[in-house]
């Protein structure tokens, strides 16, 4: 009988974590296949920050050359409250020391970034496209994944990185209730203009209750103009269904931000520019306690989707990624690999996603809100000194795995 160990791996899932991963066992001479629901790849979302964690991984996959052609690498955090004065400015990624950059990217263009050079390491054999996953059966040797309307597939092991609509998850976990809405609709946008502050400023201004909006660059264009991504988080007791390509209306969310014409930036004119807006609910599930189920695991958003501040639903999944090529590398038993994987991982991830609920980064803001009733101040050190700030990041940091320390091991 055939050793499976020398079979393909099957990866359920063309996105940011399932492209990477391939090209992460690619490296390493190790077989794999992708199969994707989608029939082709269209450039949906908006922007996702990539952190030097992630982009860690990236370089090493040799991507760092395509990243700085489309993405913005960004030289500073910038926290704002909601009268627009700053609270405080730390630098980022290279800027701050690290020795890997921090990307502002558009989605479409990440993905773009993986998806060429899949195709072009791995030839176009190397990705099924119309083959959306029902799940999966398993005995003691191999793995056969499942296809709607189509034959399936047998491997070595599968890895679920079908995202948060998971089916491989909902096969794992039939009794699993709805995602987590905690309260908070967000809306989307990317509109085309000047440079504001830095130009590669990440901007995070006001709180969820009084308005906020999270601002910053991801496309250069040759006339000197960006594309600026921008999102608000706005209290909702009711949300539409989680859907990257929902249309969102200015009415919806316009109310704070009408008079937030900031020295810095006109933000009713940056939302009133926009090429088009997206309504998302920020949605997450809670964490499980197992990802491994024989040949199967998750990874990515079907193993912790977590609501995206703090720029980590992508980079987690390319750490995923990084975790499962390397085990994969240094375990002939591709059983254990996985099981080595999830225990690398899932703590952390678990951790993250209840983070991202409770403090996330902008708990800056939540916290000078408080402490100065909402009310401008003066000097933002009679209100609280840098280092307490710098030591709220600290913690996420610390949480998320990009700690300057961390990064550079
Ligand atoms: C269309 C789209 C747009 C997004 N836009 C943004 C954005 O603008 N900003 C942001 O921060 N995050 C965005 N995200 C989410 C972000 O990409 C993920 O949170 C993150 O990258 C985690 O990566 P992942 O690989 O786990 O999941 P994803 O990147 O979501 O990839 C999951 C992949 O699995 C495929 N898939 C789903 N079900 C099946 C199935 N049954 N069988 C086979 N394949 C399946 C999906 O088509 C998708 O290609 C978007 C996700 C998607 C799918």
């Amino acid at each position: 009988m055939a050793d499976p160990s020398q079979q393909n791996i099957l990866i359920i899932g063309g996105g940011i974590g399932g492209l990477t991963l391939a090209l992460a066992l690619h490296a390493r001479g190790i077989k794999c296949s992708i199969f994707e629901a989608a029939s082709k790849f269209e450039p949906l979302g908006v922007g996702i920050n990539m952190l030097p964690h992630a982009i860690k991984v990236l370089s090493k996959l040799n991507l760092e050359t395509e990243l700085y052609r489309y993405g913005v690498e960004a030289q500073e955090f910038a926290y704002f409250n909601r009268h627009g004065q700053v609270i405080i400015t730390e630098p980022c990624g290279k800027f701050a020391g690290y020795d890997y950059p921090h990307f502002s990217i558009h989605r479409g263009d990440l993905h773009k970034v993986l998806y060429d050079a899949v195709i072009d390491r791995m030839g176009p054999n190397s990705i099924y496209f119309n083959h959306s996953c029902s799940g999966f059966t398993q005995n003691d040797r191999t793995v056969k994944a499942l296809f709607e309307n189509t034959e399936s597939h047998t491997g070595s092991v599968v890895i679920a990185a079908d995202g948060f609509h998971s089916n491989i998850r909902k096969s794992l976990y039939p009794h699993e209730s709805e995602p987590h809405y905690g309260g908070i609709n967000m809306w989307r946008g990317v509109t085309i203009q000047k440079p504001f502050l830095t130009g590669a400023s990440v901007t995070r201004i006001g709180t969820v209750d009084a308005g906020k909006m999270t601002i910053y660059p991801i496309r250069n264009f040759a006339d000197g103009t960006q594309m600026i991504n921008w999102v608000t988080e706005q209290p909702r007791s009711d949300f539409k269904k989680n859907d990257w390509a929902t249309v969102g209306h200015i009415e919806d969310f316009i109310g704070p931000f009408k008079k937030w014409n900031f020295d810095w930036l006109d933000i009713p004119d940056l939302i009133d520019n926009a090429e088009f807006i997206l309504e998302y609910p920020m949605l997450d599930r809670d964490p499980i306690d197992k990802w491994t189920f024989g040949r199967v695991t998750l990874m990515g958003d079907a193993a912790h989707p977590m609501y995206p501040r703090g720029g980590n639903g992508g980079a987690q999944a390319i750490l995923d990624a990084d975790s499962l090529a390397n085990n994969f590398e240094k375990y002939k038993s591709q059983v254990r690999a996985i099981n080595t994987y999830e225990n690398e991982r899932r703590t952390i991830a678990n951790k993250i996603v209840l983070t991202n609920r409770q403090q996330p980064p902008d708990y800056i803001i939540e916290k000078v809100e408080t402490l100065t009733n909402g009310l401008p101040f003066d000097k933002i050190e009679d209100v609280i000194n840098r280092e307490e700030l710098l030591a709220i990041t600290e913690r996420y940091k610390n949480i998320a795995q990009y700690s300057i320390e961390k990064v550079s091991n």
